[in-house]
């Protein structure tokens, strides 16, 4: 019998879904082992959810934000002790490797302490007036009600990206996680209980995007929503939030490019390329789709790259030995396969992979042999459109602007990387590449949670998350002046005017 969660967390109560539906999560790697049976949030649920944060969020105000900074502490100090079993349980969840599972968790226990300190800053400004005694400064102050979305394929990590600046801004939260992940998330939501976080001031509410998600971002009591997943739900919330006037931040999704110059040290630039498309099985927002290769070193990295690729251990993301693990589910599997045939029929050469498999130990999950392509051009869907899978493809490049063209030639901007000795090129392509993360001599994966993250043109609306800049996403700027002159003084204004 599969284990019932109440996983429904409203006003420090865990409980069922008011209709009492449920639905089922399984392992990527093995359909017939359940996970669990998790409550299908709707919309009474999420009203009773939001309601419970805006009940909660004078007091949360009013508490100091070193204080509210010391609850996210202690729940850091949790997800370190409890690493190993959150890694085994996220490796059976979502399905990716052990290893990966760690860094996963790893990246929320670094964002954790990167945060607290946020608490005890949270600076402002102080500047002079141009009137005689009257003293001004900036403040942040909290949103309010901050309504958090999350995709499935960083279950800890992405989570804390939202959960820990709202908290120590002074927003109250209700979050709803990836319906693939619930029981990861419920975890981290648990932990916040233990450590005595006020009733209220964390929500949580399990369930479908069009279902719970839908009526998180409906509710006009949520005046932040905080958006990570698809374009194509991005875009809907953001329209949505444009008429309800909320804030709104979106971190979506990317079709990201490496570069490989004449000059590169190849055997770096082989396993830049093998692990950034095929880590998390290519399931990353930063994931390298598409590597583009100088002319002069074209065949001798495409043979280099599919020697290393072929030889990639395929198995369950629990196995210590596995390099590329299943995907998500089996619509997900079924869009990337889709993706191939639509490669092939726009003329892109096929190298290597291109089909599932579901022999012996792959029977009864959702496996997919590394797939590479050759002779992408910029017009195929497969150049532009976002796969999320574990499919690359080749371009050829002649020259730096050549690749800076074809790296920018898509409606995406997160993450690009150029293999190259030469400084000069290197600066041209910080200067030039539209990507919000650019790495130089480092894969295309592999963020850092005290720098800003987040993307240029379709992969967001200008807002970034982690790093300094952190908080602005759950607050605004109010600015201050105190007159203590006893007079009524007038700026723009001669005194005697
Ligand atoms: P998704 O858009 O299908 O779902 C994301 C979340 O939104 C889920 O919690 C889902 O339940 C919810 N949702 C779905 N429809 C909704 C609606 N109409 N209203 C409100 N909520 C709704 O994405 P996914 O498949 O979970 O994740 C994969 C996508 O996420 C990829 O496009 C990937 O690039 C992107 N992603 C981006 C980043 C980034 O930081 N840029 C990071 C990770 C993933």
């Amino acid at each position: 019998m599969a284990e019932e969660f109440a996983s429904i967390f409203i006003d420090g109560e865990w409980r069922q879904a008011a209709s009492g539906e449920m639905f089922v999560v399984t392992n990527p790697a093995n359909r017939d082992d359940v996970i669990g049976l998790f409550s299908r949030g709707g919309t009474q649920d999420m009203d009773a959810a939001v309601a419970a944060a805006k009940a909660a969020y004078k007091g949360w105000l009013r508490t100091p934000a070193p204080q509210r900074a010391d609850y996210v502490l202690r729940v850091g100090i949790m997800l370190e002790q409890q690493k190993e079993q959150l890694a085994q349980d996220m490796a059976r969840e979502m399905g990716k490797t052990l290893k990966e599972c760690r860094a996963d968790v790893q990246e929320g226990i670094d964002f954790a302490f990167f945060m607290v300190g946020e608490g005890r800053r949270m600076y402002g400004v102080t500047t002079r007036s141009e009137l005689p005694q009257k003293f001004s400064m900036t403040v942040r102050h909290p949103i309010g009600v901050a309504g958090l979305i999350t995709p499935w394929n960083f279950p800890i990590a992405i989570p804390t990206w939202k959960l820990f600046p709202a908290l120590i801004a002074g927003c109250t939260v209700v979050f709803k996680p990836a319906e693939d992940t619930p029981w990861l998330a419920m975890r981290l939501i648990q932990m916040f209980e233990q450590v005595g976080l006020p009733k209220g001031v964390l929500n949580f509410v399990t369930g479908f995007g069009e279902e719970a998600g839908v009526a998180l971002v409906d509710n006009p009591d949520t005046r932040a929503v905080s958006f990570t997943g698809s374009l194509e739900v991005g875009r809907q919330i953001n329209e949505k939030c444009g008429r309800l006037m909320k804030r709104c931040s979106l971190e979506l999704g990317s079709k990201n490019c490496l570069i490989v110059m004449p000059d590169a040290d190849l055997d770096l630039a082989v396993e830049a390329g093998a692990w950034g498309a095929f880590a998390t099985s290519g399931q990353r927002c930063t994931a390298t789709s598409r590597i583009a290769v100088h002319g002069s070193i074209f065949e001798e990295y495409q043979e280099r790259f599919l020697a290393r690729v072929e030889g990639m251990k395929v198995g369950p993301g629990t196995a210590p030995d596995t390099e590329l693990a299943a995907v998500i589910n089996v619509k997900q599997k079924e869009r990337i396969l889709s993706y191939i045939g639509i490669g092939q029929s726009e003329g892109a050469k096929l190298l290597t992979g291109g089909h599932e498999l579901t022999d012996g130990e792959y029977a009864k999950g959702n496996f997919i042999a590394p797939t590479v392509f050759r002779d992408m051009t910029p017009d195929m869907r497969i150049f532009k459109e976002e796969i999320f899978g574990p499919v690359t493809g080749f371009v050829e490049i002649g020259s730096l602007d050549e690749a800076i063209e074809i790296a920018n030639g898509t409606d995406y901007g997160l993450s690009c990387s150029i293999y190259t000795r030469d400084i000069t090129n290197t600066f041209r392509a910080i200067e030039e590449l539209e990507f919000g993360v650019v790495y130089i001599n480092a894969p295309t994966i592999g963020a850092e949670v005290q720098l800003p993250f987040g993307g240029m043109k379709n992969t967001g609306n200008g807002h970034r998350e982690a790093g300094p800049v952190a908080l602005d996403e759950f607050t605004e700027w109010k600015s201050v002046s105190v007159d203590y002159s006893g007079k009524i003084q007038k700026a723009q204004m001669a005194p005697d005017e």
